[in-house]
């Protein structure tokens, strides 16, 4: 498996890792969607107007939007029942 963002190939028993979970209804089922932010003009590199996507997950239970803070909280939080 590659670890996003190096080259790294490690051996990871991924049915013993913990199941990422919607924070309102507990779902383990999302959509990967994408918003996009809008890089002004003025803040350009390029002076050139230009969308960012920002990856986030939408839980299909309940159509919660997981945004990048969340997911971060929901990783960083240990959950003992699921260890
Ligand atoms: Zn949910």
């Amino acid at each position: 498996m590659n670890i996003p963002g190096t080259n790294q190939q490690i051996n990871i028993d991924i049915a013993s890792c913990r199941d990422f979970k919607c924070v309102e209804c507990g779902g383990i089922y999302f959509s990967e969607l994408k918003f996009f932010k809008i890089v002004s003009k003025l803040m350009s590199p390029s002076g050139e107007a230009f969308p960012v996507p920002i990856p986030v997950l939408k839980c299909d239970m309940c159509g919660k939007i997981h945004d990048v803070d969340t997911i971060k909280s929901i990783i960083e939080t240990p959950d003992i029942s699921n260890i």
